[in-house]
């Protein structure tokens, strides 16, 4: 925890949390890290109560929604923490992509939904998965979508093919974009979001995508899926028609935040793996790894770039906080690319210092190096934040940048 962000409220959690990660997530998550994660779930979810015994269950939810009533900094803060381990945010209830769906039903859902779908996602009862990107358009431009959803009276008839649904496999629904309004003149309002529950005929999830050899389960992996005329009722859509990438850009928002907090975390944590072997690793008789001036490099390098990072996560995050999301659009895009690229470059120093040890899966650094090449594409590749950002700056110096 930072010291000079750091707040009454999250000087009491955080002790708890760091005690109970350091206790029973950190001596076990390599060994789960090679486990199907279909396997590990149980094991995580049995320890809920002594989560909960943290007050951070469910963390960036409000007081009124039996949460701790964390603001946007705090809850940063705490993502950090929960990021040294990839089991820290799904054991807090806290995981991509319910986090984020859990955040859109708050603010969009019925009150039938809510029972329905929220609230055993509130209670890590069932998980649930977002699918939008599609193999056959570029994802970085999703308003080019061919998955379809008729109104056939107070049904849809839903109907596409989706890929990258993360953690599909075992959700127990899916939240779908899908075009309802194709006539509109407005491309950005053509799509509607919709519940299509994963036990309805006509879902088909046809594979969990290998991600560099590994092609995971349950929550820990990437799905293809195709939806058959799947037939739901009209009630199942979160906010209004057309209303789709209006609450994808909400859902996304903080969730910016949340994910470059979470790679602060991984970086600190290879950061700490790196300066522990550089400091005990003989190099030749009585000569360690860390007195190599290239390693030290590495060191000094990567601290620099973390710290300067997590200072620009929480800049974006307090401009959010203070003003909305609308006005932290520059420094959410920055940190976007900004953070995955320093995260990118911290893991594989650390892994670089560990030498051959780095790329094996005894070590955690291969896992957060395999599943974190992401970081650079998800939630908008480097390319679109840089172009995004860029366009914002031309327009305070008066050029209109038409087409990125
Ligand atoms: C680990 C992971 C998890 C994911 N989880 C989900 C999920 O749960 N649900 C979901 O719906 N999707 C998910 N996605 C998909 C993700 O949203 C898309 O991959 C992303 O939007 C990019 O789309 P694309 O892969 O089609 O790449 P494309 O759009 O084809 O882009 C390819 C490349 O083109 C370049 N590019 C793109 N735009 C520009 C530009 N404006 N200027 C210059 N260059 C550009 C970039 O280098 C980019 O990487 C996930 C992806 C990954 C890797």
């Amino acid at each position: 925890m930072n010291e000079f962000f750091a707040t009454d409220r999250l000087r009491a959690i955080y002790p708890k949390v760091k005690a109970f990660l350091e206790e029973e997530i950190f001596p076990d998550e390599t060994e789960w890290s090679q486990m199907p994660f279909h396997e590990v779930e149980p094991i995580l979810r049995a320890k809920k109560d002594q989560v909960k015994a943290t007050g951070a269950w469910n963390p960036y939810l409000a007081e009124e929604e039996g949460g701790a009533g964390l603001n946007l900094m705090e809850v940063a803060q705490l993502g950090e923490l929960l990021g040294k381990t990839p089991f820290g945010h799904f054991t807090f209830n806290a995981q991509a992509p319910d986090a984020g769906n859990i955040e859109l039903l708050l603010k969009y859902a019925s009150d039938d939904m809510r029972e329905q779908f929220l609230h055993p996602l509130l209670e890590g009862e069932i998980r649930s998965c977002f699918s939008m990107t599609e193999p056959e358009h570029a994802g970085s431009n999703p308003v080019n979508m061919s998955t379809t959803a008729i109104r056939d009276g107070e049904e849809y008839i839903i109907s596409g093919h989706k890929w990258f649904t993360s953690s599909a496999d075992g959700s127990a629904f899916a939240i779908v974009m899908a075009i309802t309004n194709p006539d509109e003149p407005n491309p950005y309002k053509r799509a509607s979001m919709i519940i299509v529950p994963t036990d309805h005929e006509g879902f088909e999830l046809v594979r969990n995508i290998p991600i560099m050899g590994h092609a995971g389960t349950g929550w820990h992996s990437h799905a293809e899926v195709r939806y058959h005329e799947v037939r739901v009722p009209v009630s199942n859509r979160i906010g209004p028609e057309g209303g789709g990438f209006l609450l994808a850009q909400e859902r996304l928002g903080p969730g910016r935040i949340h994910h470059c907090m979470r790679w602060m975390g991984i970086c600190e944590r290879a950061f700490d793996l790196m300066c522990r072997r550089a400091a005990t690793r003989e190099i030749s008789d009585g000569v360690y790894l860390g007195e190599k001036q290239m390693i030290q490099a590495f060191i000094a390098e990567s601290r620099a770039e973390i710290d300067a990072a997590r200072l620009m996560v929480l800049h974006a995050a307090q401009v959010m906080q203070t003003h909305g999301q609308k006005a932290a659009s520059m420094q959410i895009s920055t940190i976007k690319f900004y953070a995955a690229r320093v995260l990118q470059r911290v893991v594989d120093r650390a892994i670089q210092v560990h030498g051959a040890l780095g790329v094996t899966d005894d070590s955690i650094l291969s896992f957060f190096y395999r599943e974190e090449r992401g970081a650079r594409i998800y939630d908008g590749p480097d390319e679109a934040h840089k172009a995004s950002l860029a366009r914002k700056v031309l327009k305070e110096y008066g050029l209109k940048v038409k087409n990125n």
